[in-house]
């Protein structure tokens, strides 16, 4: 397949010039910065943070391209993974005229990113197992659906898409499909970064806020070909992802097997849940779950969730989603945290909730 993304960009953005930074123009080595206007003193913190970070964060990158088997250049790095939506709309989508195809119930993001840019969205419904209608979305795809979203495992449903349906619509597609792997650590399912080289309209998505624990930090990256990441690295913000946030960040990857192992007591946990949650009379269904929480149907979700926030536990109401009628979702706790829901869930049982 011939894919050229340079095709699919809009004028304005093939037309740019980018920013160029004093950190970018500068790589050598030097002793004395006196070319970005920084404060030579430093700061009253301890920490020194008084130069501007690498606006191209290599050593994030060098590490990434080790575990991942991509180059560098084949890596983008951003202020959470909403950052690289953000500017897949901006560089590829003209405002008013091309449109952006999601597949719901799933993550809110992709359509509210659209609507900030003037993007039309069009929708075709995931189908009542929650997978992908790979016809309905060939047939609402044309030459100005820039952009496809699937979110595998996906939020809020929980299930992992099927990776040759995945395939087959990445294939058959001809603008860019994103697909968000946020979760993708908890799923059984590989990633799909191995598949970039063969499909160079590919882009997927990953990030440091779930599995990595470091949502407040602001990280995520896109996966993608060389020639989609430069067109990235052109339209962000200059120094996108903080000096602290890069450092730890390099501090997580240097220490994976601390991360695999939160992720397996997740896992442990998130079965513990779905089994115990079963027996609660106000339990419809549970539905299967790759990712870090559970979607639960209800008999009155409205009631539960209100009821659970009286006991001050916070989860996420599903329940005017459509296809998602009567359900909550619930992210996967630390084991103190899921018995205190287990606890507040067999008082709701005791009142006949
Ligand atoms: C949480 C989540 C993200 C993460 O976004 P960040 O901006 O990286 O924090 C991305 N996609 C989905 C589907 C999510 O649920």
């Amino acid at each position: 397949m011939t894919f050229d993304p340079e095709k699919l960009v809009r004028d304005n953005i093939r037309r740019l010039t980018p920013y160029s930074s004093a950190r970018s123009e500068f790589a050598g080595r030097a002793e004395i910065f006196l070319d970005a206007n920084e404060n030579p003193f430093g700061s009253p913190l301890a920490r020194d943070y008084h130069r501007y970070p690498d606006p191209l964060q290599s050593k994030i990158k060098k590490n990434l391209a080790a575990e991942t088997g991509l180059d560098a250049a084949e890596i983008f790095v951003g202020n959470g993974s909403d950052e690289a939506i953000d500017l897949l709309f901006r560089i590829f989508c003209e405002p008013g005229r091309d449109a952006a195809l999601v597949c719901p119930p799933t993550y809110g993001m992709y359509r509210v990113s659209a609507d900030v840019n003037a993007v039309r969205t069009k929708e075709v419904c995931l189908r009542p197992d929650f997978g992908l209608d790979a016809a309905g979305i060939r047939e609402a795809a044309d030459s100005r659906t820039k952009l496809l979203f699937i979110c595998s495992p996906n939020n809020p449903t929980g299930n992992s898409m099927r990776r040759e349906t995945v395939l087959e619509i990445v294939r058959d597609f001809r603008g860019i499909v994103v697909v968000d792997e946020a979760y993708i650590h908890f799923s059984r399912e590989k990633s799909l970064v191995a598949e970039l080289r063969a499909h160079p309209n590919l882009v997927v998505l990953q990030t440091f806020s779930k599995a990595w624990g470091l949502a407040g930090l602001r990280v995520g990256m896109a996966f993608a070909s060389r020639e989609i990441v430069a067109l990235l690295n052109r339209v962000k913000p200059p120094y996108n992802v903080s000096e602290i946030a890069q450092e730890a960040v390099l501090d997580a990857l240097e220490n994976r097997a601390a991360v695999a192992d939160a992720i397996a007591k997740i896992i442990v946990e998130r079965e513990m849940l779905a089994e115990r949650l079963e027996d609660f009379p106000f339990v419809e269904r549970i539905y299967p779950s790759d990712a870090n929480f559970l979607l639960v149907k209800t008999t009155d979700a409205d009631r539960l969730y209100r009821f659970l926030l009286d006991e001050r536990i916070v989860v996420r109401n599903r329940a005017r989603v459509a296809m998602c009628l009567g359900c909550l979702r619930i992210t996967v706790g630390t084991p103190a945290e899921n018995a205190r829901l287990l606890e507040s869930l067999e008082k709701a049982r005791s009142i006949n909730l």
